[in-house]
């Protein structure tokens, strides 16, 4: 089994190193994040272990890379402590662990251990409707050749309401899906977030793909006709 661990702290790479070659482990080490960008690049490895804080490139846009790269190693990710990122951004990233330092040598191991028998799990999938695509890998939104911005939670909104279309969708169920829980400002936010998810990915394009049913909520669906093929029709 091989293992790339990309650290700058030589200490402890070294350490970590040691330990897992005991173990039966071999492990290559990369000391900021070009080198083990481009190590994971070109080598195979069974886990990587990624710290966040690197010089050069940080373990966030390593990772991003990397997936970009469709280099799907089980990636497990090093912090230097709790809260420093939120841990749910790793996991959105492709991470698939999580361990805060100071780590225990059996913990990490017992981590390893485990991403090598869960191996290659389910990857994100690029979501597709008519015209319009959402890649979760690097949160990147489409409208045809067009690249559409997005808030956080225009976009949160908009993959929900991509998994849900077709379907009529309520004001409660998007709050409870896309809204914190403990969110508390009432459903007419959604609404607003509607119009505004409205007016970048239907109203540049002169269509009208997502719609409000009255008193029901609201439905995403595909756009007929690729806008690339509605050649002759007038703008605006
Ligand atoms: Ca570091």
């Amino acid at each position: 089994m091989r293992i790339l661990m990309v650290e700058d702290e030589k200490t402890l790479a070294a350490t970590v190193r040691r330990g897992l070659n005991n173990e039966g482990f071999v492990v290559d080490v990369a000391h900021d994040g070009v080198g083990g960008l481009w190590a994971a690049t070109d080598n195979s490895y069974d886990v990587i272990l990624l710290d966040l804080m690197l010089p050069l490139k940080n373990g966030y846009d390593v990772l991003k890379e990397l997936r970009q790269r469709k280099i799907w190693t089980p990636v497990l990710m090093l912090t230097a402590k709790d809260g420093e990122y939120d841990q749910t951004d790793a996991f959105d990233l492709g991470a698939d662990d999580y361990l805060t330092k100071p780590f225990s040598f059996l913990v990490l191991v017992a981590r390893i251990r485990a991403l090598i028998r869960r191996g290659a799990p389910e990857r994100p999938v690029v979501l597709t409707l008519g015209t319009l695509t959402l890649d979760p890998v690097n949160r990147s939104v489409r409208r045809g050749d067009t690249g559409i911005s997005l808030t956080a939670r225009e976009y949160g909104l908009l993959q929900y309401l991509m998994r849900r279309h077709d379907q009529i969708v309520s004001k409660a169920e998007i709050l409870s899906n896309v809204w914190d829980p403990a969110f508390d400002g009432g459903d007419n936010v959604v609404e607003v977030y509607v119009g505004y998810l409205r007016r970048k990915i239907d109203l540049p394009f002169d269509l009208h793909t997502l719609t409000t049913v009255r008193g029901m909520g609201y439905l995403l669906s595909a756009d007929r006709i690729p806008a690339a093929a509605a050649g002759g029709h007038p703008e605006g």
